[in-house]
């Protein structure tokens, strides 16, 4: 492999490690054990655990890293992993927004651009956009400077009682989960009136559709709710 092309793999690796661990650690940044980073990135125990070893004492630490209570990035970590985020999210906006991609498509049209576009690039996609806050799958853009504000919602597999509730965000991780959610017409801003759930089937009907829905829990995983008022 050309010099050139090794370096574009391993930042792309890098990327999706610093990517999985913000993830992973959620609004509380909890430490992330490697064991559950395997599994999200459908990689071995051991290359985990090689990589991160490898992130902890690079001469400008991406992440701190111990054996037995698992991982966390450091500030430099964070700072690149959110630009990987707003390269992302900005990227399945302009696809959706602009070349009218189908929702469940952008996903995996964004994983493979997100570790290559310049800093120019990134910047005229968002003024083109109006500098948008939210993407199609109602996931919020980190600013330039890498702030996010928090996000209010719960998944559906959550609730406790019924309700009318808004959909805030729908997950990318599934290309088939999505479209069945959005021939559902479950897409961002929907209204859900929720009539039941576990140990019963979610039951719920979305507005202007009087049939009523049964979901699965698969497809109510996928799916954030907040409060309609
Ligand atoms: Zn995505």
């Amino acid at each position: 492999m050309p010099p050139s092309r090794q370096r574009n793999a391993n930042t792309e690796s890098v990327d999706n490690y610093l990517k999985a661990i913000l993830a992973l650690s959620g609004p509380e940044e909890q430490r992330v054990s490697s064991t559950s980073l395997a599994d999200r990135l459908g990689v071995a125990p051991a290359s985990v655990t090689n990589m991160l070893q490898k992130l902890a004492s690079s001469l400008l630490p991406l992440v701190e890293y111990e054996r037995h209570r698992g991982v966390l990035l450091s500030a430099a970590g964070k700072r690149r992993a959110l630009e990987v985020l707003r390269h992302h999210r900005l990227i399945e906006t302009f696809l959706y927004e602009v070349l009218d991609y189908p929702l469940e498509e952008v996903h995996e049209e964004a994983e493979r651009l997100e570790h290559f576009i310049s800093e120019r690039f990134e910047e005229r996609i968002a003024v083109k956009l109006g500098h948008p806050k939210f993407d199609p799958h109602g996931h919020c853009i980190p600013a330039m400077d890498g702030k996010m504000p928090k996000q209010i919602s719960v998944p559906l597999t959550d609730l406790r009682e019924q309700g009318t509730f808004v959909v805030d965000s729908v997950s990318d991780q599934d290309a088939l989960l999505l479209r069945r959610l959005r021939a559902h017409g479950i897409t961002p801003g929907a209204r859900l009136q929720v009539a039941s759930r576990p140990p019963d089937d979610f039951v719920l009907r979305t507005s202007g559709v009087s049939k009523a829905l049964h979901l699965s829990r698969d497809l109510a995983a996928a799916v954030r709710i907040r409060s309609a008022h």
